[in-house]
């Protein structure tokens, strides 16, 4: 039978285990990690991911320090909190909600953040280790949702070693940063994008499929090899037809009714990647909590 990979079970049991570490560094430093968020304009879906990630913060025993800016809000502006953020005694992870406004440079804003409170992984220098490491970092700030996709492979307790994975994206938060996870658990790795000839045969060869598109259930079926790994990334709201009435609904890049009946194991939309995301963040600040105790900045 398809295992469906819960994402939510195990993002909880990851939480479980960072409340728990919290406490015994309480314990010994006197201190929590600090998460700094950083939302600009009221955006509907970045407040729900801003509130989730605040309660998950506050769960795990994270001091989540809020700063929610006008729309109108200047780069300069922005800037300046960022720096202040990161001479912060008692914040550990900086959190800048995208998107930003029109008239504000994301990667300015990004590329501002200081590397060791980058709870995202988006620094340039924190992207640049990620690619360099060796296998068993555990200090490294990686992206929220391509680390979040790995735990998950990883908690099938399969051999990844040699398996042949295929990326679908090549975004900078999540395609490209998943290529180099994969690669430290000796994948062999393709990936694929827009720009792609017979992408449906390339993702047909994939013991692992990852999908990072943001095209509502491309996946199909004839697209996945039989007993494949399938983990899937894309969250799209879209309009469905359901006993008649037309609603929202939550789906992902892969047709999962299809293509459940085929696959050794995929992630669903919700409840799969999405929480695991937050508590990546979640585990981010806290090794940027742990860097500094240990290296004394
Ligand atoms: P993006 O738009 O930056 O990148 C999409 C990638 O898909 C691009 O590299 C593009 O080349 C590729 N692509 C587009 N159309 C394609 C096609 N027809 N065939 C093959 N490749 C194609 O998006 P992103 O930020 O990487 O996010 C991708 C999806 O993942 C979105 O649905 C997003 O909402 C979702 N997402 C989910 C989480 C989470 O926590 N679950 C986090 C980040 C992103």
């Amino acid at each position: 039978m398809t295992k469906i990979i819960d994402g939510k079970l195990i993002a909880n049991k990851l939480k479980h285990d960072l409340k728990n570490e919290i406490i015994q560094l309480k314990q010994k430093y006197n201190k929590v990690p600090g998460l700094a968020v950083v939302q600009v304009g009221n955006v509907a879906a970045s407040s729900v991911y801003v509130n989730a990630k605040t309660k998950s913060a506050n769960e795990v025993g994270i001091n989540v320090i809020d700063h929610h800016l006008d729309d109108n809000v200047t780069e300069d502006e922005l800037i300046n909190l960022i720096k202040k953020l990161n001479t912060h005694n008692e914040v550990d992870g900086i959190l800048v909600q995208l998107p930003l406004p029109k008239h504000v440079d994301e990667q300015i804003i990004l590329d501002t953040i200081h590397p060791n409170k980058d709870a995202d992984g988006f620094h340039p220098l924190n992207v640049g280790k990620l690619s360099i490491s060796s296998k068993n970092e555990n200090n490294l700030l990686i992206p929220c949702t391509p680390l979040g996709c790995i735990l998950m492979l990883k908690s099938l307790n399969l051999e990844l070693k040699g398996k042949n994975a295929v990326v679908i994206g090549r975004s900078n938060i999540v395609g490209k940063p998943m290529v180099q996870l994969l690669l430290k658990e000796s994948c062999t790795v393709t990936i694929a994008h827009s720009k792609t000839e017979n992408l449906e045969k390339i993702c047909s060869t994939a013991d692992i499929l990852v999908a990072a598109v943001g095209k509502p259930e491309i996946v199909k079926e004839n697209w996945v090899k039989e007993n494949a790994i399938v983990i899937d990334v894309g969250i799209n709201r879209i309009q469905k037809k359901i006993n008649g009435e037309i609603k929202n609904k939550l789906v992902g890049d892969v047709d999962f009714s299809q293509v459940k009946e085929k696959v050794f194991a995929i992630s669903p939309v919700p409840g799969g990647v999405g929480p695991m995301t937050i508590a990546c963040l979640l585990i981010n600040t806290t090794t940027a909590f742990k860097n500094k105790i240990s290296k004394n900045y």
